[in-house]
């Protein structure tokens, strides 16, 4: 008998589940399983709980989603079919609020509400425990928050409420986190708490999810600014205006099609927006590739990683010198393509594409593209980057004009598609090789210098360009902006502040300009490292030394050390064999955790969790065989595979975050 404990059931425990399932189906040799499954809340869904309002959408097309395998998955283990998100849709009538009944026409490339999704998921875990073979027995713990781990010897010992289960493998899959305060956070907030005694509408909110309890206190009365302006600013706008009763409607013939006209309730309060960049992230454009359409990188490839870094002493790369020409190229040949299929025609496209593909240097494709496309049309990266035109920063109010024209410019390509808008094509080259771009940044696959970079400037600028929301929502901004109920034209740089003495939030503009706010809420999920996580569970597997915090050089990017088969490191670096981690926990060892599976992606969620389970089966496998080898006798079993030898570490005790802090990473999903 070997017992498996899955500590977190959101959709990367689901996965580990799933490829269990899947192999042990598999198992000629049916050992027996015990499998304890533990989450706080209910199966299935994680963070896209069931009970949250229908105007919160996934960022992602319908059929672009999936939580079950395919044949594209490369190392993962054996199949278990099961329906995408779209075919479920399609099939089955849900349990959230907007869920369409019986068998509907969907429309597979729209966005449908994060709580439908959560159905989803609660249903595949329901399909996935119903084919579990007769030798597996599964023991369910919901609504369950395990608080600690602990070797004991023979195996892990997972605790919650004063009781402690016996397993021989852990998979800790605990996903989103909360976040200690920081000191300066600490000190914020203690002063806005004494100022609430003169201004009691005071309000700092720094974790706004649930975004509904962040923002069920806000009246019409209050002025509400909103720092960054990422996907979460995108929830919360939506929570203040359509789910008070606002509305968004059509403007009507006079009006070019997509313009939105917001008819208020009455409800909402007055938003100001404002960031760093001073931008909001770019429309995520119609989908025209369907469910498996992906840009193949043709420059920037697995194979060329692997010899760049075999030319690199010491195999760390410079991402900025090394990994952007190439992933501008691919950018530049998605471009083009699409810029001379749609003024001139396929065959020019396809002849162009050649003649850059064959070019043997940078100075021989800027010759090929001066001689098909004027300059005025070429991309450029810098002006994707900053796009702000140094006329629009003469004042607040041109801003705000060159802001509107900009956002409507970027609906526009948003509705031409993700294949016939130029830009747009070039731009979901970030997500399409995003394989390939984490290949070069997993595990310190980057010099210490450049992984610093590419989380504080490349990042988000990636985010920007690829991962924002549905084009929908840069329709409803406009509309709110026009409606009067929102401002986002801060211009670059702006910035919020407590002033004590007024005893409210002044948001700082570009030109030396304020506004004054009486609640302020940080519109960022929060990504918490192990040392800054709130959970009992980590801060004791951080006190036993169970798990030790990721470090690149001096630099620490987040989340805890996994081996490349996703065992967990402890604080001693020895590999713990029978203890895997996956997912948001391990982001900075790894890139870009926080994404759902694709079908026929390959998908690195489903690689990672079955290459774990896999480890885990062939270990069950060698100890099934060293039992039959031994003779029968009594006395003490033999011990399990190493466990860690990790003396307890005082929390102080490891290397603090060097350098400038994390750039806001706001939840930027594909
Ligand atoms: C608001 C929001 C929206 C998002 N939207 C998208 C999107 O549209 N598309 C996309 O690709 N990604 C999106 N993401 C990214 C998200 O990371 C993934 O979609 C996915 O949910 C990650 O799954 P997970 O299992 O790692 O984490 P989670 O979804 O957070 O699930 C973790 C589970 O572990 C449980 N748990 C945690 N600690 C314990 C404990 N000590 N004991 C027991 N159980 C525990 C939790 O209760 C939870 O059920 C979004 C994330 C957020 C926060």
């Amino acid at each position: 008998m070997h017992k498996i404990a899955i500590i977190g059931l959101g959709p990367r425990g689901l996965s580990v589940f799933d490829r269990i399932i899947a192999y042990a189906r598999n198992d000629t040799s049916a050992s027996p399983l015990e499998l304890y499954i533990f989450d706080g809340k209910e199966f299935g869904p994680g963070c896209h709980t069931t009970d949250q309002g229908s105007h919160l959408l996934v960022n992602t097309v319908a059929c672009q989603m999936t939580q079950f395998s395919d044949d594209t998955v490369r190392g993962g283990g054996p199949l278990l079919y099961g329906p995408a998100f779209a075919d479920w849709l399609s099939s089955k009538s849900g349990s959230a609020p907007d869920a369409p009944a019986g068998r509907v026409d969907i429309d597979r490339n729209g966005y449908y509400s994060r709580a439908l999704f959560g159905d989803y998921l609660r249903w595949c875990f329901d399909y996935v425990k119903k084919l579990a073979p007769p030798h597996v027995t599964i023991y369910l713990h919901n609504f369950s928050t395990v608080e600690d781990l602990e070797w004991k010897g023979g195996g892990w010992q997972v605790s919650y409420d004063g009781q402690g289960y016996l397993a021989d493998f852990v998979f800790l899959t605990t996903g989103h986190a909360r976040k200690v305060p920081t000191e300066r956070e600490r000190e914020l907030m203690s002063k806005v708490e004494a100022g609430r005694m003169r201004n009691p509408r005071l309000q700092l909110v720094l974790e706004p999810y649930p975004i509904r309890n962040a923002v069920s206190g806000v009246t019409e009365r209050d002025t509400v600014a909103i720092e960054g302006i990422g996907l979460t600013t995108f929830d919360l706008l939506a929570q203040l205006t359509s789910a008070r009763g606002g509305a968004f409607e059509p403007c009507g013939k006079t009006e070019p099609a997509g313009r939105l006209r917001y008819r208020p309730s009455g409800k909402e309060p007055r938003i100001l927006l404002y960031a760093r960049s001073g931008l909001p992230l770019t429309a995520r454009a119609a989908n025209q590739k369907g469910v498996f359409g992906q840009y193949k990188a043709k420059f920037l490839t697995l194979a060329k990683v692997e010899e760049l870094r075999a030319a690199t002493p010491g195999g760390q790369l410079d991402f900025q010198r090394q990994i952007m020409p190439l992933l501008l190229c691919d950018m530049q040949f998605a471009y083009y393509f699409s810029y001379l299929h749609q003024r001139h025609d396929r065959l020019t496209a396809l002849v162009f594409s050649n003649e850059f593909l064959a070019a043997d240097s940078a100075a021989a494709r800027q010759t090929l593209i001066d001689k098909r496309v004027p300059r005025r049309d070429q991309l450029s990266w810098e002006a994707m980057v900053n796009p702000v035109p140094a006329r629009a920063l003469q004042s607040r109010r041109q801003y705000d004009d060159w802001l509107r024209g900009y956002l409507w410019r970027d609906v526009e390509q948003a509705l031409l598609g993700n294949l016939n808008s130029p830009v747009k094509s070039a731009c979901d080259v970030l997500r399409d090789v995003r394989d390939v771009i984490r290949s070069a940044i997993d595990f310190a696959g980057l010099t210490e210098e450049s992984h610093r970079w590419l989380l504080g400037e490349f990042l988000p600028i990636m985010n920007r360009l690829a991962v924002g929301p549905p084009k929908e929502r840069i329709q409803q901004l406009l509309a709110l902006m026009d409606a009067g109920v929102v401002s986002a034209d801060f211009g670059p740089g702006a910035r919020g502040v407590y002033d004590e003495d007024a005893g409210c939030f002044v948001v700082r503009d570009h030109w030396g300009g304020s506004e004054q706010a009486n609640v302020l809420v940080r519109a960022r999920a929060s990504l918490p490292g192990p040392l800054e996580d709130r959970s009992p569970l980590m801060r004791k597997m951080v006190k036993r030394g169970i798990v030790k915090p990721f470090m690149n050089g001096a630099f620490h990017p987040g989340g805890i050390t996994v081996d490349r088969n996703m065992n967990v490191v402890g604080a001693d670096s020895a590999v713990q064999d029978t203890l895997w981690a996956l997912g948001t926990l391990v982001e900075g060892c790894k890139f870009y955790t926080f994404v759902l599976p694709r079908p026929g992606a390959n998908s690195t969620t489903m690689v990672d969790a079955g290459r774990a389970v896999g480890r885990m089966m062939e270990a069950i496998a060698q100890r099934d065989r060293q039992d039959e080898a031994l003779p029968a006798m009594d006395g003490p079993a033999p011990a399990l595979a190493a466990g860690p030898a990790a003396p307890a570490c005082a929390f102080d005790a490891w290397p603090q975050q060097a350098g400038a802090p994390l750039p806001a990473n706001d939840l930027a999903a594909a």
